[in-house]
């Protein structure tokens, strides 16, 4: 799902998209000529790795992520950005599809242990 940035809507709409077993839903809207707010939530389940085994398994994903979504380069202003993801889109386009794609992948590069090495360390951590 791809809208322009200058169609944006003033007032919040809302969206839903999916992505494997993922859902991404929630508003966008704009906040001034150059900036726009997507307040999202994702869940569902999404696929990770392992770190110290390699297996594959599925964690349950319920976030919510709010974005500030900058027409160019953002330039910070006064306000509180500490709870936004910024996003700075360079072909005028706001593209739910790839917002989703990045935070997704962003999830894959974290670290995850699965239960049998969680159980494993704490055996290990017993044995000292
Ligand atoms: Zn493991």
């Amino acid at each position: 799902m791809k809208i322009e940035f200058r169609k944006v809507p003033l007032q919040e709409t809302e969206f839903e998209i999916n992505s494997n077993s993922v859902k991404f839903l929630g508003t966008f809207s704009k906040i001034s000529s150059k900036l726009a707010k997507i307040n999202a939530n994702m869940n569902g389940l999404c696929q990770v790795d392992c770190c110290k085994c390699g297996q594959s398994y599925d964690i349950n994903i319920d976030e919510k992520i709010n974005f500030l979504v900058s027409d160019g380069i953002y330039s910070p202003d006064s306000r509180d950005d500490e709870e936004l993801v910024i996003i700075e889109v360079e072909d005028h386009m706001l593209d739910f599809d790839d917002i989703l794609r990045s935070e997704l992948e962003s999830l894959h590069s974290e670290y995850y242990v699965c239960d049998t090495c969680k159980k494993n360390d704490n055996y290990v951590e017993l044995e000292y």
